[in-house]
């Protein structure tokens, strides 16, 4: 059915970015021999699932977006993919995402924008906007995501659906294909809290291929979403508004929305307490250093020698202009926008000044945390300060779309876990907004319980 349903809508919305119908169809019937035969399989075996393309599986191409791995086809399945197909989900296909997941629009995808399924013509968020969308236009139940600045919470407000950023190391990055090592995590996305709960606690855990990956006993997420629906669930819990994070843009119909869900949460016995976060308003500044720094050097692998494209110039040349000849055409605009940023950033003589500096500030927002996380239990903000503009509103200004990351991004500096699902819509347009709920690292049950109460 979920097959039928790509089939019939992707043409339009362009979610999906490699599909294998045949393939998926023969996974699918072989979980329902095994049941057949008597073996009892978890909850979740046979379910569909979408991979964002920004991690690798054996049985379909990986192109994390761009054009400079077209044809690319791993010999090995992410952790996070391999413990999905383990539990017995089903690959459906690889979902759009921004090239390299540099972007809040997916429309920087070599492959062309994704539209949201709530009006054509409308941006799904990004960089993740192929998973939210499958998930919001019923094309899957499940999808998986990278949230390196918001690349899973953003695109999940703007298209009503629930998306998590697990705690820095929660889920193994082995197989994703990296931007920002330091600030990229793999999460789920889903319709539900309880949805995304079961898929997060599928691929939660230690990896040693992963060396950042942590050793902890997770608690169940499913049990505490289960948990949020009781009554009183969230008696005497302190829910944090940052006044940092109330952003002058906020849209009113976000700021409407968010304002509800706080009246919600206290209803329900929760207490909101107004909080500062001082060093909140460098967060962006700090992000778009640390970030291009680390996607420069992580991208250099990109050299046409070995993987993907190469384009060897008219005449033949030498190595490095077959190099440069394939990065010409390989990469997009935003992605050679932020090498060059993150070379100039890394170089000697601009190291302290810039990415030194960001390493301080980021130092400083973790402090921020740590001091709000003394006096609440949990910090709400809105996702995003704006839903969901339209393809081409932004073009040619890529500060409009950093600075819809505010909100999103001191998570990423921090590595604590944020959660964001539906809040209804704005009066003004009609379109999803939605909440988000960070917590301390590790707390990300914490997450799943408050999201449930208030969903
Ligand atoms: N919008 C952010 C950026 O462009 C999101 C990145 C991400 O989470 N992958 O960097």
């Amino acid at each position: 059915a979920h097959l039928d349903r790509v089939a019939a809508v992707d043409g339009d919305l362009h979610a999906f970015l490699h599909t294998d119908a045949s393939a998926s169809l023969a996974a699918a019937r072989a979980i329902d021999e095994r049941r057949a035969a008597g073996e009892t399989l978890g909850e979740l075996a046979g379910v569909p699932l979408a991979v964002k393309d920004v991690l690798v599986t054996t049985d379909m191409p990986a192109t994390s977006g761009s054009r400079i791995l077209e044809g690319y086809r791993s010999p090995f399945d992410a952790t996070a993919v391999a413990r999905a197909r383990a539990a017995g989900l089903v690959n459906i296909g690889k979902t759009n995402m921004d090239e390299f997941a540099m972007g809040s629009s997916t429309e920087n995808s070599a492959y062309g924008p994704t539209h949201n399924q709530w009006q054509h013509g409308r941006v799904p968020g990004g960089s993740g906007g192929g998973s939210a969308v499958a998930v919001g236009a019923f094309e899957t139940p499940l999808a998986l995501g990278s949230d390196t600045g918001g690349s899973i919470r953003q695109p999940a407000a703007l298209t009503g659906t629930v998306g998590a950023k697990p705690t820095y190391g929660g889920v193994s990055r082995y197989g994703a294909i990296a931007l920002a090592s330091s600030l990229d995590q793999i999460g789920p996305c889903a319709r539900t809290v309880l949805d995304t709960s079961l898929l997060h606690d599928v691929i939660a855990g230690h990896d040693h291929h992963d060396s950042t990956s942590l050793r902890h006993e997770w608690p169940s997420m499913a049990a505490a979403a289960r948990d949020g629906v009781a009554d009183d669930s969230l008696r005497g819990l302190r829910v944090g508004v940052v006044r940092q994070l109330m952003l002058d843009g906020v849209q009113p119909g976000v700021k409407a929305r968010f304002d509800e869900a706080l009246a919600l949460l206290t209803a329900q016995g929760a207490e909101i307490v107004e909080i500062d976060a001082p060093h909140f308003e460098y967060a962006v500044a700090a992000y778009y250093l640390i970030l291009p720094a680390e996607a420069s050097s992580n991208l250099a692998k990109y050299d046409s020698v070995r993987f993907g494209l190469r384009v060897t110039p008219d005449g033949g040349g030498t190595v490095e202009d077959v190099m440069s000849a394939t990065r010409e055409v390989g990469f997009g605009a935003e992605v050679k926008r932020r090498i060059i940023l993150g070379t100039y950033a890394l170089s000697a003589g601009y190291y302290d000044a810039y990415y030194g500096s960001a390493q301080k500030v980021r130092t400083l927002i973790q402090r921020d945390f740590a001091n709000a996380f003394a006096q609440v239990d949990v910090i709400a903000s809105p996702t995003a300060p704006t839903t969901a503009w339209k393809l081409g509103e932004h073009a040619g200004d890529p500060m409009q779309d950093y600075l819809n990351d505010a909100t999103t991004i001191p998570a990423n500096l921090a590595g604590i876990p944020g959660l964001s699902l539906p809040v209804g819509v704005a009066e003004e347009d009609g379109l999803p907004v939605g909440l988000q709920l960070l917590a301390p690292a590790f707390e990300d049950a914490r997450l799943y319980r408050a999201g449930a109460a208030i969903e």
